[in-house]
């Protein structure tokens, strides 16, 4: 098999960005698109334009997919299961753990091996060292494939099991888009009092930038277990984010977000948690996948 040929299936702003960067590297890129216009850019700049899901996956060993979700993936592959085998399905598509094993056995089953991708970067990464895709699967078919996964990206392989790429892909996604949300609600308090986005750019940062010392300090605690209120209590917390929910609601702003955290906090007291630190809201979160 011709180690410099590569296919890419789904021509969203990722799948374009992808095959742009296998192009701009010298590899014979196949693409394949539901919609075949958002292939054209690409086929003008080298690329072959497959005519139909077989065609693709018969052109190249590797083929990196970049579907929307896993349910856009069997709509696409489901109807071509039986050029699957002996294909590299690099699955750059992101979904759940659960699904992306699901996944791995589905391919196995038609001959064909999956490495799953977790994508930590913005099409307009791709194609930078600097950036990082976590991968799961087999350690020996991530080695085999490792230069042509690093045209997109840098890479960081987290271990044999298929889920594990998307399950840290997602507790990425769980961080990025709580801390997004809380800048985006405080950014409408401030809105309500006339203060732009731009005015409060310098604290957002101050803020969220300085969130580094405090996941040092308080993580080895946390391995160990422990949440002692030498530093923060759980009562102060309480009176913290109720503050917060009182200055949002006679902002006029939305109340969902800041009483959904004081009300995590005020379970953690009631546990018996108020002379802890906030980190203790931890065994609350525990106890409720028990
Ligand atoms: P899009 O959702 O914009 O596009 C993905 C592709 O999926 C399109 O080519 C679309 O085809 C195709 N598709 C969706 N549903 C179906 C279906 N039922 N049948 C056939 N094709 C279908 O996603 P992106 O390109 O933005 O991202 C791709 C993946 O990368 C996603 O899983 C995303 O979570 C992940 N990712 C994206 C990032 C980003 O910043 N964009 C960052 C990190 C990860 P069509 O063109 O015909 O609509």
């Amino acid at each position: 098999m011709d180690t410099r040929a590569v296919v890419v299936i789904g021509l969203g702003p990722m799948g374009q960005a992808m095959a742009g960067a296998f192009l701009d590297q010298g590899y014979r890129v196949t693409v394949w698109n539901r919609t075949a216009s958002r292939a054209e850019a690409l086929v003008t700049r080298g690329a072959v334009l497959a005519g139909t899901v077989d065609e693709a996956l018969r052109a190249a060993e590797v083929v990196i997919l970049s579907l929307t979700d896993y349910d856009a993936m069997y709509a696409v592959l489901g109807p071509a299961e039986r050029s699957l085998e002996g294909r590299v399905v690099v699955n750059l598509t992101s979904d759940t753990p659960e699904r992306a094993r699901e996944a791995a056995a589905w391919f196995t089953e038609r001959g064909a091996r999956q490495l799953t991708g977790g994508v930590r970067t913005p099409p307009s990464g791709i194609g930078d060292p600097a950036f990082s895709t976590f991968y799961s699967g087999p350690r020996e078919l991530f080695e085999a494939h490792r230069p042509l996964l690093e045209v997109l990206t840098g890479t960081d392989y987290r271990g044999e099991d298929p889920g594990l790429a998307a399950l840290f892909y997602q507790l990425q996604m769980d961080m990025f888009w709580t801390s997004m949300l809380s800048w985006l609600h405080a950014v409408a308090v401030a809105d309500a009092h006339g203060i732009t986005a731009e005015e409060l750019l310098p604290y957002a940062e101050e803020t969220l930038g300085g969130m580094p010392q405090f996941l040092n300090f308080y993580t080895p605690r946390i391995d160990a277990r422990e949440h002692p209120g030498d530093v923060d209590r759980l009562t102060m917390g309480v009176a913290s984010v109720e503050h917060v929910a009182h200055t949002t609601r006679a902002a006029g702003v939305d109340t969902a977000l800041p009483a959904a955290v004081a009300e995590i906090f005020r379970r953690g007291a009631a546990q018996g948690y108020g002379d802890s630190s906030f980190t203790s809201l931890l065994e609350v979160f525990r106890a409720a996948a028990a």
